[in-house]
């Protein structure tokens, strides 16, 4: 369903990415891994033109997309497949949840108030929130906040959410209603890709994992074999330390 080829990205200078390859198949749940500074969420943010990569290739359903020079055009029609679940949440807090969840759909994709809120109220169920349509985010949790936020990526219905680091902001005690949320999506097959410190979860939700270091891919694979039976040392340091 979508590919990334030799994704490059230098700040100042800099590089944060130095060649780097995923490939995600429908329903994949892939765990990024790495240590801080690895380059995991400009990844991240590369593929879903948050920045612009200096080089790479996207094949995305088939169709193939310079990202060094790819048009605004271009751009707007990939992001209408993609959504990003942030660390911080990103909502808009003189807005509802509800009015959070179906500003995109009402401002951006032109659909009808009346139908925006009936799927946003679908989406806000779905992750647990049919008491909290009309509470503003300062009257909810970190966690529920962070809920809506998916609420929002769902409503968009992408092919692919990207979530970065959607739990490193929470309190412990909060962290399992989120990954919960994300482990029953994976259940249902939506396709993710997951940068995340939370192990444990990664290793029992995702099907692949990729460990990044440097702004390089050190080992990808299935997350079965990636977890129990790693191929490379510093593969096996890290799930070490971080264990
Ligand atoms: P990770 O998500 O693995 O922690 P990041 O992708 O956030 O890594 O960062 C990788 C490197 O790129 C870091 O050294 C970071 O300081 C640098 N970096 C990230 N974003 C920017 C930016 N907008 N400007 C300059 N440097 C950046």
């Amino acid at each position: 369903m979508l590919e990334i080829m030799d994704i490059q990205k230098s700040f100042d200078g800099t590089q944060v990415l130095a060649g780097v390859d995923v490939q995600v198949n429908r329903g994949d749940v892939v765990a990024i891994l790495g240590p801080s500074g690895s380059g995991k969420t400009t990844l991240l943010r590369c593929m879903n033109f948050l920045e612009t990569a200096d080089a790479g290739t996207m094949v995305f359903d088939g169709e193939r997309f310079e990202l060094g020079r790819i048009s605004k055009k271009d751009i707007a029609r990939l992001r209408k497949k993609t959504a990003f679940v942030f660390q911080n949440y990103n909502l808009f807090y003189n807005k509802t949840a509800i009015e959070n969840v179906t500003e995109g759909l009402i401002v951006a994709r032109k659909v009808s108030k009346a139908r925006a809120v009936e799927t946003g109220r679908r989406a806000l169920d779905k992750v647990g929130l049919s008491d909290r349509y009309d509470y503003y985010p300062s009257q909810l949790s970190g966690g529920q906040q962070q809920r809506v936020a998916i609420a929002r990526a769902l409503a968009a219905e992408p092919e692919i959410i990207y979530f970065d680091e959607p739990t490193s902001a929470l309190d412990p005690e909060l962290t399992g209603e989120v990954l919960s949320v994300m482990r029953q999506l994976a259940d249902e097959g939506m396709t993710m890709l997951i940068v995340t410190h939370e192990m444990g979860f990664a290793g029992t939700v995702s099907n692949k994992a990729v460990f990044m270091e440097k702004g390089k891919v050190v080992e990808a694979g299935d997350s079965k074999t990636f977890f129990e039976r790693p191929r490379e040392t510093r593969t096996k340091e890290f799930l070490h330390t971080i264990s």
